[in-house]
């Protein structure tokens, strides 16, 4: 049986369900549909994901009902901060719905969504008022010709620059802007993105590229390291290191010593941190992945639809994190890179 604890969980007072490497369970990231408007190259690269490419049939997904429910017993095993994702998320119809429920669930204190931004402009208030706390908008240029080549889409990059206007408008500040730098592709953009965020109030996060899936055809040789693009922004603007909130954050922070803001860099590649990931993942047929790049999920809508109480349920995913011991990053080596791993856009980013 899992071990229970209410120490050293970070932010979250109460008590967590803890993995065999004492992590305890905090975030829960629910993947809401494995479609997207974007083809962006190092997630769901067109030659893959093409007119044919069979997309989860919408009788297989998760309920809006079935999805608060897990979230209730997710809460009760630890859980404070869920992030809704995908594929695009705001390609699921009435997603404020779903935000209002997981927004009213006891024990949730951080509900979050991660969006390509393009559909946002006429959501942001909405989802404001259903309860969202945070948005995370991927923005990978703000050169149109080269936002269109990362993200091999015809939606204008003004779309989601209004989409991160409306954000803030709703009071979904600070917006954090994802950025997943690929090498002779957007690192040249990189500075540009940095004034943008210090001038809007936003946070910029420079993801390392991730040998996520088994369709991206990822090189280490495109990955622009963390330093790098530290290096780039210290040589711009002084910098200083600000620590961590709480144990499990994904982005080493830093600030701008003008004070004009902060920005992060996740480092999954580089500095893997493994040690304090506290993240479980449901996908929208609802598998319950422990890892980013774990082979297998372990399906709890057959327990849901087969009229299991909120009792078992909570024991079936407590011996699921309690048997957890994923650590990918770690370990991530040549011969680790070709496994069979769940696309991001299938799993949730
Ligand atoms: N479609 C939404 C979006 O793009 O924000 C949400 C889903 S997307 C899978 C979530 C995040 O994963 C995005 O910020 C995206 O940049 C990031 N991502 C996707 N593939 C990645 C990869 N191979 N390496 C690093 N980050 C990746
Ligand atoms: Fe779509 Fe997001 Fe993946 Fe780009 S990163 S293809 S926007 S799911
Ligand atoms: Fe967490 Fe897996 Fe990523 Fe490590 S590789 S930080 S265990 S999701």
């Amino acid at each position: 049986m899992a071990q229970t604890s209410g120490d050293a969980g970070g932010d979250a007072i109460r008590p967590a369900v803890r993995d065999r490497r004492a992590r305890p369970l905090r975030d829960l990231r629910i993947s809401v549909t494995d479609r997207c408007n974007f083809r962006c190259g190092y997630c769901m690269p067109r030659d893959v994901f093409g007119p044919d490419h069979a997309f989860l049939p919408r009788s297989e997904l998760l309920s809006y009902e079935e999805l608060g429910r897990l979230v209730r017993v997710f809460a009760d095993l630890g859980v404070s901060k869920v992030r809704l994702t995908g594929g695009e998320p705001l390609l699921r119809r009435g997603l404020d719905a779903l935000v209002s429920l997981v927004a009213s669930t006891p024990g949730i204190t951080d509900v979050a969504l991660t969006t390509n931004g393009s559909l946002l402009a006429g959501h942001a208030q909405s989802l404001r008022h259903a309860g969202l706390h945070r948005v995370t908008v991927s923005l990978d240029s703000l050169d149109p010709t080269v936002f269109a080549a990362m993200g091999d889409t015809k939606v204008p990059l003004s779309k989601v620059l209004d989409g991160i206007a409306a954000a803030a408008d709703a009071g979904l500040s600070p917006i954090k802007l994802n950025t997943v730098l690929r090498r002779g592709m957007n690192e040249a953009g990189l500075l540009d993105l940095v004034e943008f965020a210090r001038d809007g109030g936003h946070v910029l996060r420079c993801i390392e590229y991730m040998d996520v899936g088994n369709s991206n055809g990822w090189d280490r040789s495109e990955v622009v390291t963390s330093a790098e693009v530290l290096d780039q922004i210290a040589a711009m603007h002084p910098v200083e290191p600000v620590a961590a909130a709480r144990p499990g954050e994904v982005a080493q922070r830093w600030r701008f010593l003008d004070g004009r803001g902060e920005f992060g860099l996740i480092s999954s590649v580089s500095t893997p941190f493994c040690s304090t990931c506290t993240r479980a993942r449901v996908t929208a047929v609802g598998e319950l992945y422990t890892c980013l790049f774990a082979a297998h999920g372990r399906d709890l809508r057959g327990l849901l639809r087969g009229g299991v109480d909120d009792d078992a349920l909570h024991a079936a995913i407590a011996a699921i994190w309690g048997a957890r011991d994923d650590r990918y990053s770690e370990l991530r080596g040549l011969s680790t890179v070709d496994l069979p791993k769940p696309e991001m856009s299938y799993l949730g980013g």
